[in-house]
């Protein structure tokens, strides 16, 4: 499958102009829609051939033909036109580099007695999760090992507790009722975050989220660090992800290739330190949920790097979702992404 191929699904009616450069096709552009022989084609430049409109001038190869007229992502745009993506073509086909006006926060240190409490919270909880078949099948299923469960240290809360503040480092507050405020705790799976081996952010996945709920189904423990989270090697290639699960799941398989960036969340910002590194990485595949939101949130990563690049997961909108549902090989997708 080449340009000319994807001209004639189109309807673009490219007939033979040339025989040189391999062959030149005239059609009609796709984006002007309209002529009907502004738009040329060189079917046999490249993997996927060549465009190019003499009257708005837009341009690209079979893969960005994809992405423009198509509305497929890289990936898909890959599988189509049945080509091994190459980080030089990625770089071809990516936008021109503008950095962007962004003024990232220093991150504030954590509070010592924050770091003890979650502590002996993760261990606790971690026991808890490895005398429960139930929940570390439930992490199998998703593709975890039980290796990457207890490097992790994932736990299980088993009840929504409610401890005071105080404990946690956080400065007693009472609220309209006059009961003072508790550092909540919900019953779910614990995902921790370190730098080092010191514990900076703590997530909980509610066991007992539903879709009417007015509280998430990840909830981040008071007092943790709001900068993303880092994990693996900071030396090797970048590849962010939105949940901590997933970063877990890419370590799983890729952790001597890449590291990994979870944002938790998917409006979180780099900090300050984060955003320094970032600049200076030598590759970072973006992958982000390729969902509405996150699709969104993609414009504004790949303003910020020059050596960024989109790489959603295949087939499902997170690597989570790819693996447990079409049991994508993560390491697999890792390669082809550094390639
Ligand atoms: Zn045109």
């Amino acid at each position: 499958m080449d340009v000319l191929d994807l001209a004639r699904e189109l309807s673009l009616g490219p007939k033979k102009a040339a025989s040189t450069n391999g062959g030149e096709y005239k059609a009609s552009c796709p984006k002007c829609k309209d002529g009907k022989d502004r738009f040329c084609i060189w079917p046999n430049q490249g993997k996927s051939g060549h465009y190019w409109c003499r009257v708005c001038d837009t341009k690209g190869d079979g893969i960005q033909f994809c992405r423009d007229f198509l509305g497929m992502t890289f990936y898909q745009a890959c599988q189509k036109l049945q080509v091994i993506p190459e980080l030089r073509e990625r770089v071809a086909v990516d936008r021109p580099f503008k950095e962007a006006e962004f003024t990232p926060h220093i991150a504030p240190p954590i509070h010592q007695s924050w770091q003890q409490a979650a502590k002996n919270f993760i261990s606790s909880s971690h026991r808890k999760l490895m005398s429960r078949p139930g929940i570390i099948n439930l992490l199998l299923n998703r593709g975890f090992t039980l290796d990457t469960i207890q490097r992790f240290s994932i736990g299980w809360n088993m009840e929504n507790l409610f401890e005071e503040t105080e404990k946690w480092g956080i400065p007693k507050e009472i609220k309209e009722n006059g009961h003072p405020k508790r550092q909540w705790l919900p019953k779910g799976i614990v995902i921790p975050s370190y730098v080092g081996n010191e514990p900076v952010k703590l997530k909980i996945r509610r066991s007992d989220w539903s879709q009417e709920d007015s509280f998430p189904k990840y909830v981040e423990v008071s007092g943790s660090r709001q900068s993303p989270s880092i994990y693996g090697d900071m030396s090797k290639p970048v590849v962010i992800v939105e949940s901590e699960l997933d970063a877990m799941l890419v370590q799983q398989s890729a952790s001597h290739l890449v590291c990994c960036v979870a944002l938790g969340g998917v409006s979180k910002k780099p900090d300050y330190e984060m955003h320094a590194w970032l600049k200076q990485a030598s590759l970072i595949l973006l992958s982000l949920d390729f969902d509405e939101i996150g699709k969104k949130r993609y414009a504004f990563w790949m303003k910020l790097y020059p050596n960024i690049h989109p790489w959603p997961a295949p087939f499902a909108k997170s690597p989570g979702d790819a693996v447990r549902l079409f049991h994508v090989h993560i390491l697999d997708w890792i390669k082809a992404g550094l390639c």
